[in-house]
């Protein structure tokens, strides 16, 4: 991929989320990220603007069951596309190392040479290995329809605790029906991902993954009994309903 100088400026109040644009638009020119890719991304942004461009407080609890989930699961896998490969490669890394996690490269768009391409880019930031580009050990969910159910054998299929950093509905509503326990970032609280999920992390992220490999690693020194607490104390439904709360809030401050 090629990296440009960045043509944001500092001072522009939207810096932060103009180069976390340029870097989705160079994730295109490498092949990485699909046109629909990024207009998925547009929509994210709306609903990061209402959020303030900031992690909750309620986001910042939903990190920290979501590492306490992967931390104890038996066979955890994150899942990748595009979008995750271009904006976080290394903190998906880091991340997988901290919890002992699979990487799977999973698209909705899927093609063979765009999964070898994520997969080399994933590698090249420090991922060991990166399952779900092998035909040989290629599987198919019923429970999804078309040709967005291609899993590996070795990972997803095989997975109790799947991370899905931006996942479509179906595919997230298929993976609990296989009862997988799902953990989801998702911008949108309303999303039918958001919905499904165990845990949901109403996000960016280019916020959360830096905050949960920091959390996977603090935890990883704690008590399993610790672990479990933190789990069974999350309440994903109540944890929606206060990020809605906050959404609100801020559009009524608005008004006043
Ligand atoms: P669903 O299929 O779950 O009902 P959807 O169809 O509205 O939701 P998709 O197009 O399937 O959404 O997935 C895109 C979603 O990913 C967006 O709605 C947005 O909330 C989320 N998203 C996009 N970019 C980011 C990002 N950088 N960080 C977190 N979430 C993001
Ligand atoms: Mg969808």
């Amino acid at each position: 991929m090629m990296i440009h100088m960045s043509k944001v400026s500092p001072l522009h109040p939207r810096a932060e989320s103009l180069r976390v644009r340029e870097r989705l638009v160079e994730g295109f020119e490498a092949s990485l990220v699909v046109p629909e890719g990024l207009a998925a991304h547009g929509r994210g942004e709306a609903f990061d603007y209402i959020l303030g461009e900031q992690t909750t407080e309620h986001a910042k609890r939903a990190i920290e069951a979501a590492s306490a989930m992967l931390l104890l699961a038996k066979h955890p896998v994150i899942s990748v596309n595009g979008n995750v490969a271009a904006l976080v490669p290394a903190e998906i890394a880091e991340l997988a190392k901290a919890v002992g996690a699979k990487i799977e490269v999973n698209l909705f768009h899927g093609s063979a040479r765009r999964e070898s391409v994520i997969a080399r880019w994933l590698r090249k930031h420090g991922a060991k290995e990166v399952l779900g580009t092998s035909v040989k050990f290629s599987t198919r969910i019923k429970e999804v329809h078309s040709d967005r159910r291609k899993v590996d054998r070795r990972g997803i299929a095989a997975a109790d605790v799947v991370l899905v950093p931006l996942e479509d509905g179906d595919r997230t509503e298929a993976l609990k029906k296989l009862g997988k326990r799902v953990i989801a970032i998702d911008l949108n609280p309303m999303s039918r991902t958001a919905r499904a999920a165990d845990v949901t992390i109403v996000d960016n992220i280019v916020r959360a993954l830096p905050l949960m490999a920091k959390d996977a690693k603090r935890l990883s020194r704690a008590q399993k009994t610790r672990l479990h607490d933190v789990v069974r104390h999350f309440d994903n439904k109540a944890n929606l309903g206060a990020t809605l709360e906050f959404m609100l809030g801020r559009l009524k401050n608005l008004i006043k």
